[in-house]
């Protein structure tokens, strides 16, 4: 038995990345990063209660702001290692300047849903997150678990500026709008930390840098980081030159 899950575990894991690269390959929006000063955004997903009281704040005490991907069905819900945003909190951020985006209702994985069901999702996610701030045309999205769908790339096209998946890359030249690069500040510390080298990067070679992460804590889950490295991260990238700023400005400077 422990055999056979573990064939169906390592099977389950090609069929996620034969479906990433076919995402990537067959975009049904592209952008063209060809900036010359270098951008990076710090994103954060789900949005746990001290991606606000810390993350946020040490954005706002650098003078930038950032990027907030909310799945309505998560508010106010307490796990065993974090809880997560309240409604409050939302209108908070973006009553800071933050930006609010769209990480679907129920943090569902998209390529599991029916077009019609995704589609009511997503109606539903962004009439709450309306209800946070004057109504966004367009607002941006990242993918729960970073992972996209082949079969809904056109209404992610359709309905988002961008989608942000994991991957670990910059965004330069020609890159897939429904499919954006996302570098992941995880545990262990010292690899959340190490990223500073990925802003040398961007900064020789000027690309998009998009940062993601979840809480931002003394005591992170292994999805999150401490507020140190986060405020390193941070004021290194402000100090070496780079634009920071959330998605949604990003966009008007990655093109040129
Ligand atoms: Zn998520």
């Amino acid at each position: 038995m422990a055999l056979l899950s573990k064939v169906s575990g390592k099977l389950d894991y090609l069929r996620e990345r034969v479906a990433e690269r076919a995402v990537r390959a067959l975009p049904a929006s592209t952008l063209n990063v060809a900036c010359r000063r270098p951008v990076v955004s710090f994103t954060f997903d789900d949005v746990p209660c001290t991606a606000l009281s810390a993350g946020a704040k040490i954005l706002e005490e650098n003078g930038v702001r950032g990027t907030f991907y909310i799945a309505g069905g998560l508010l106010n819900r307490v796990e065993p290692d974090r809880n997560i945003i309240s409604e409050e909190g939302c209108r908070e951020l973006a009553a800071a300047g933050h930006e609010l985006g769209c990480h679907t209702f129920g943090h569902e994985i998209v390529h599991t849903l029916s077009g019609r069901a995704l589609r009511e999702n997503l109606t539903r996610n962004g009439a709450l997150l309306d209800s946070f701030e004057p109504p966004v045309t367009k607002r941006n999205f990242a993918y729960p678990y970073n992972q996209g769908s082949l079969r809904h790339r056109q209404l992610f096209a359709d309905r988002y500026e961008t989608a942000r998946g994991g991957g670990d890359r910059i965004n330069r030249g020609k890159v897939n709008r429904g499919f954006l690069w996302g570098m992941e500040i995880r545990q262990p510390e010292q690899d959340a930390l190490a990223l500073v080298r990925q802003i040398d990067d961007v900064v020789r070679e000027p690309g998009w840098l998009v940062f993601f992460t979840h809480d931002v804590s003394d005591t992170p889950t292994p999805y999150g980081c401490t507020p140190s490295t986060f405020s390193t991260l941070v004021r290194y990238a402000i100090s070496s030159g780079c634009l920071v700023l959330p998605v949604r400005d990003a966009l008007q400077h990655v093109e040129s």
